[in-house]
C-alpha cells in the first residue's frame, strides 16, 4: 500500500526535480543525473525512471526497490531521497558521482593500489554486516551493484533482486537472468538464499575487485559452473593478492553454508588486513 504515511514522507513533487543527462540504463528505464531541491537546498541526485506507459503491476515492482532502500541508513549504502509516484514514476537517490565500480576498476587499473582495493572491500563488508544485523538477505552481491561515490568511498547500490526471487513466477520466467557465476551452490540447486549465501557472493565480489574488474568464470558456461564448484574448483588467486586475503575468500566459498564466516567476522578480519596494508 503506497499511500501509507511512511510512504508519504518520501513523496517528492515533480517541481523539486530537474533532470539532467542519462547516466545509465536500468531494467525499467533510464537513469538520469539530476538536481533535487529539498528543504531549500539543491542536491545532486540519480533519478531512476520507470518507462511511461508501464502498467500498475510493473510500477509497483519498480517502486519496491525504493521501499527496500528506505529502510537503510548506512554510509556505504546508497540512500533513498524520495519517489515521484505520478507518471513518469521515478526513484530519486543519492548520486554516486564516479559511477559503476567495474568500469571504474577497469579504467583505473594502473593507479589503484592494493590499499584502495582493500578499502572498498572493507567498506562493503561494513554495509553487509549492517544488512546482516537487520536479517536482510541481499541475493545479488556483485561488483556491478557497487557504485563509486569518490576514490575513497564505494556504496552498495542495487536492491533489485532482493524482491525478485520471492516471486516464483519471475524466477521461472527468467531463470537465465540469475547471476549463476556469483551464486552459492545451495542457491543454484535449491534456490536457498541466506546470509551465508550472501557471504559466498561477497567472496566473488572480493575476487572481482582484486582482479580489478575481471569477470568470474569468464569462459565457462552457466550450466557448467555448478559442476565445477561441486568438484571443488574455485576462482583462482588473483595476481598480487596477498594469500591471507585469498584464504578469506576461500572461506566464503566453503561448500557448507555453516562453515562460512559471518559478515561481522569478515569485517573484523578485513579491518586488520587493511590497517596492516596501510602501515606498510
Ligand atoms: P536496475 O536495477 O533497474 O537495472 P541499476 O540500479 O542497475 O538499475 O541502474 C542502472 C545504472 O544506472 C547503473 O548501472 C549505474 O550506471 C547507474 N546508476 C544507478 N544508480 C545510480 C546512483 N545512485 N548514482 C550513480 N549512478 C547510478
Amino acid at each position: 500500500d503506497y499511500s501509507t504515511p511512511a510512504h508519504k514522507d518520501y513523496e517528492l513533487a515533480r517541481s523539486q526535480l530537474e533532470l539532467g543527462e542519462i547516466i545509465g540504463e536500468g531494467q525499467f528505464g533510464d537513469v538520469h543525473r539530476g538536481i533535487c531541491t529539498v528543504g531549500g537546498q539543491k542536491i545532486q541526485v540519480a533519478v531512476k525512471t520507470c518507462k511511461p506507459g508501464s502498467d500498475m503491476a510493473v510500477t509497483e515492482v519498480f517502486l519496491e526497490e525504493a521501499y527496500v532502500m528506505q529502510q537503510f541508513d548506512h554510509a556505504h549504502i546508497i540512500k533513498l531521497i524520495g519517489v515521484c509516484t505520478d507518471s513518469p514514476v521515478c526513484i530519486v537517490m543519492e548520486l554516486a558521482k564516479l559511477g559503476e565500480l567495474r568500469a571504474y576498476l577497469n579504467n583505473n587499473r594502473g593507479n589503484l593500489d592494493l590499499a584502495s582495493l582493500l578499502l572498498y572491500i572493507y567498506q562493503l563488508s561494513t554495509a553487509l554486516s549492517y544488512l546482516e544485523s537487520k536479517n536482510f538477505v541481499h541475493r545479488d552481491i556483485a561488483a556491478r551493484n557497487v557504485l563509486v561515490a569518490s576514490p575513497t568511498c564505494v556504496k552498495l547500490g542495487d536492491f533489485g533482486l532482493s524482491r525478485w526471487i520471492n516471486d516464483q513466477s519471475y524466477y521461472k520466467a527468467s531463470r537465465g537472468k540469475l547471476p549463476i557465476k556469483w551464486m552459492a551452490p545451495e542457491s543454484i540447486n535449491y534456490r536457498r538464499f541466506t546470509t551465508a549465501s550472501d557471504v559466498w557472493m561477497f567472496g566473488v565480489c572480493m575476487w572481482e575487485i582484486l582482479t580489478r574488474g575481471d569477470k568470474p568464470f569468464q569462459n565457462v558456461r552457466n550450466a557448467e559452473v555448478l559442476n565445477r564448484l561441486e568438484n571443488g574448483e574455485r576462482l583462482p588467486l588473483p595476481s598480487s593478492c596477498p594469500p591471507q586475503l585469498y584464504s578469506i575468500m576461500c572461506r566464503c566459498w566453503a561448500a557448507q553454508p555453516d562453515s562460512r564466516p559471518s559478515f561481522t567476522v569478515l569485517k573484523e578480519a578485513l579491518r586488520e588486513i587493511l590497517s596492516e596494508e596501510k602501515s606498510q
